[in-house]
């Protein structure tokens, strides 16, 4: 088989290369290698800038709209960050999912099930894959199969990625005293636990970027105990998360990583769903310009990630402080300075570093 462009994976970095080659005319063939919907362990939390960076609008998966956020350090201290406007929204990750493959295949890529990728070959016309559905020839491979991609293994691009970890559980119904959004900092070390209210149950889940912290299915379970006044999660589930983006280069040649793939997490929150998005974006727009010019998609795409490598490179450095000294940290979070500006900034769909910035500029005002 023959093709311009195939992306492996069909999560949203890979459907949001996918559908801007497509919406292009490029023939695209979008693999993965389960159907969908399938499940995927995330608390699906879509901060604002995620959802202004989506093609379309994702209005028919929103099940929440978060204004206000509830943060405590070490659950004591427990204070509500109140907010007018929407700083994120609430998707279940399945059926957000889905919905993202259907706008990428009406937009005209071609999606199929692969269940094993044997090898990849590159050479200077074009990529060659083996797979259990036999060959697959294409003129650029777009890498966007998750944190454990396969893609990445078999071209030998990137080893230096890092990995964060995050054990979530589900609670089904909405107490009385409903989380909302709540972050509860330095519950496990280099991290936080999180509770998350969704239409009819809340998603709760301990994050640490440090791979060396263990986290253990009864630490969610002590967590949700005291966070929910007695609760007990279920379908509890681990995964890793790509980390160490910041030293991503994608050099030269016809692959290109995006995601978590490509260790694109932001590691102070674990974030992904924002730098996924742009990276395949950023993927796809690279490909056009090498299709369209004859350059170099690797170069281009790798100028392209520059705003994003500074930006992980500056939460990575915040985050090694911040969790370092949990204590002043949420002093300065919770302090009038920083919550105004902060709260402003989320609403408005800004990355962290705008975000420091930002609070930088409300004190200044100040003085
Ligand atoms: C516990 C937890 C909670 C999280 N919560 C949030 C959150 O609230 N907000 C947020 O922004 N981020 C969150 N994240 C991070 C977010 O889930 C990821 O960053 C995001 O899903 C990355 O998207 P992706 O498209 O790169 O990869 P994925 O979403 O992992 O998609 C990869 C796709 O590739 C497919 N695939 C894998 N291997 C192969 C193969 N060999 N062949 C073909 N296909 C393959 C998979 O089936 C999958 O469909 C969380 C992560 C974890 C672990």
């Amino acid at each position: 088989m023959k093709t311009d462009v195939v992306v492996v994976g069909a999560g949203p970095a890979e459907c949001a290369a996918a559908y801007d080659l497509a919406s292009r005319g490029v023939h695209v063939l979008l693999l993965d290698r389960t159907e969908f919907p399938r499940k995927k362990v995330c608390a699906g939390g879509l901060t604002v800038k995620a959802r202004r960076a989506l093609p379309y609008s994702i209005e028919p998966v929103v099940q929440r709209t978060v204004r206000s956020l509830a943060v405590s350090c070490r659950l004591r201290r427990q204070r509500v960050l109140p907010g007018k406007d929407p700083i994120c929204y609430m998707v279940d990750r399945p059926a957000f999912d889905l919905f993202c493959l259907q706008q990428t295949i009406t937009a005209g890529a071609v999606f199929k099930v692969v269940e094993r990728i044997d090898s990849i070959v590159e050479s200077r016309g074009g990529v060659r894959m083996i797979t259990d559905r036999g060959s697959i020839c294409c003129r650029y491979l777009i890498g966007a199969d998750g944190v454990h991609s396969r893609v990445r293994l078999l071209t030998g691009r990137f080893e230096a990625i890092r990995f964060g970890f995050g054990v979530e559980g589900i609670v089904a119904g909405l107490p009385g005293n409903d989380p909302g959004m709540g972050f509860d900092f330095d519950r496990v070390g280099g991290g936080y636990g999180w509770a998350f209210s969704k239409k009819d149950h809340i998603n709760v889940g301990l994050y640490t970027l440090r791979s060396q912290t263990l986290i253990r299915h009864q630490d969610l379970a002590d967590y949700v105990f005291r966070r929910l006044g007695g609760a007990t999660p279920g379908q509890v589930s681990g995964y890793r998360l790509g980390i160490g983006g910041w030293r991503y280069r994608p050099g030269q040649g016809r692959v290109l990583l995006a995601g978590d793939a490509a260790g694109l997490v932001d590691p102070l929150l674990g974030e992904g769903l924002y730098h996924a998005i742009v990276s395949g974006r950023k993927a796809a727009r690279a490909v056009v310009d090498a299709m369209d010019t004859g350059c170099d998609a690797c170069r281009s795409y790798e100028t392209a990630l520059t705003p994003i490598r500074r930006e992980l490179l500056f939460a990575m450095i915040t985050a090694a402080v911040f969790y370092r000294l949990p204590d002043l940290g949420f002093a300065l979070l919770t302090s009038p300075a920083a919550r105004i500006p902060l709260m402003g900034g989320f609403a408005r769909g800004m990355p962290l570093l705008a975000l420091v910035l930002n609070a930088y500029r409300f004190w200044l005002g100040r003085i």
